[in-house]
């Protein structure tokens, strides 16, 4: 019995066709730069990557949310970074359909569809996981809005076009008076300092900068004062999608420790024949079967309409750590070569750590658990 259905596979295949032919040729020189392959992102553009979650009725693929991690699986195992760049650009749609009118839904599906990236804007330095602290303000004047602040960390901060952005609409409300708006990059938003990260480097990772910009009051998502709600809202989902990150550096991470312990031989057998090494990979492979689950379970959840509050935290908290110790432990299986830049595994762990990070940290993920429980 396979795990997936004739169309997964076919998609998976997809997915995995082009990323060998235009991503994993170039991905070792883009991680050392430091840089978005742009003619790739254009060229996943031409098979939709940007439009796989954007519902067929605002011209996107409509993928279910668990086709839809399916794919993201598949795109990590070959290259985190790059998947990042199509995911973070997700978030922001993911808000646009949580929250947006079908008027806005029609004009953000059209924009990203016309072959563009978004990015979605809640951090700043003061509020990471305290979202909820976030000072960037968005201040009425007559019918529209004027925003100022910076944003940090976002992904796709120097090369989207479009933006969510969470701001202050009300002070005196707390948690009640942010709200999210669409900000076309056009309307005078400005990228800030880029990120130089030790892993998933082949995304953009900068400050972006609101100095007097001038938006219409119709780019207000839903009402105001329902920006938080619409913040966890796409990070409940982005958590899901997370998991399904993590799931495909392990894969890739395993397949390599398996073939190289097959092959390293130490006094006269190969690696692989030493019961200590046998066990560390079964571990590995144990890690990977389970979050994938995990993942899966989540994604179906949220596919059919249920409160998968507590399996998208759980999911994305388990695979992140698992992802973790399996790239070092692959770096172990590789002993010192592993250690080498020469040797793909360490840009895996590198890549690996992110998962525990963004999108509210493992920390963050036990604690919406617990609150959840205890409620
Ligand atoms: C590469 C990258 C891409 C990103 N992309 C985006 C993006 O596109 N959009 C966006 O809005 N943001 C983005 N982020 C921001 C990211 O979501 C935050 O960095 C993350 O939520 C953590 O916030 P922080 O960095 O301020 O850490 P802090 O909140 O300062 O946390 C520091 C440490 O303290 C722990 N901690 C904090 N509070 C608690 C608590 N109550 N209990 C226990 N432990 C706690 C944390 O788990 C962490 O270990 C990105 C970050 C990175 C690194």
């Amino acid at each position: 019995m396979s795990l997936y259905t004739e169309n997964q596979l076919s998609l998976k295949s997809m997915v995995a066709d082009f990323m060998k032919k235009e991503v994993v040729p170039i991905m070792a020189e883009y991680d050392r730069k430091g840089e978005v392959p742009m003619e790739a992102v254009r060229k996943g553009f031409e098979i939709g990557l940007h439009l796989l979650e954007l519902p067929e009725a605002y011209g996107g693929i409509g993928l279910s949310y668990e086709d839809y991690c399916i794919v993201q699986e598949e795109l990590s195992s070959y290259e985190a970074g790059f998947s990042t760049t199509f995911g973070a650009s997700d978030l922001a749609v993911k808000a646009v359909m949580n929250a947006g009118s079908e008027e806005q839904k029609q004009y953000f599906g059209d924009f990203i569809a016309q072959g563009h990236l978004g990015a979605f804007c809640l951090t700043e330095p003061q509020a990471g996981s305290d979202a909820a602290a976030v000072r960037t303000t968005a201040v009425r004047d007559g019918d529209d809005y004027i925003l100022n602040g910076t944003k940090c960390f976002i992904t796709n901060g120097g090369i989207a076009d479009i933006f969510v952005v969470i701001a202050v609409t009300d002070k005196s409300k707390g948690v009640k008076g942010l709200s999210a708006f669409i900000v076309e990059r056009s309307r005078g938003v400005k990228s800030g300092k880029e990120e130089d990260k030790f892993g998933i480097r082949l995304s953009n990772t900068t400050d972006v900068i609101f100095e007097d910009v001038r938006i219409p009051s119709k780019n207000l998502l839903g009402q105001e004062g329902r920006g938080f709600i619409t913040a966890m809202k796409v990070l409940e989902r982005g958590r899901v999608n997370c998991a399904a990150g993590a799931v495909g550096i392990m894969r890739h991470a395993i397949e390599l420790a398996a073939d190289y312990a097959k092959t390293r031989v130490t006094f006269g057998k190969p690696i692989a024949a030493n019961q200590g090494i046998q066990f560390m990979l079964a571990d590995m492979k144990i890690a990977e079967e389970s979050a994938r689950q995990l993942m899966l379970y989540a994604a179906r959840l949220c596919d059919a309409g249920e409160n998968f509050q507590i399996a998208a935290s759980a999911a994305k908290a388990y695979a992140g750590d698992c992802a973790m110790k399996v790239t070092t432990d692959a770096v172990q299986i590789f002993g010192g070569y592993g250690y080498s830049r020469e040797y793909p595994v360490e840009k895996l762990m590198r890549d690996a750590k992110i998962f525990q990070i963004y999108e509210g940290t493992n920390q963050i993920q036990r604690s919406v658990i617990a609150g959840a429980m205890l409620k």
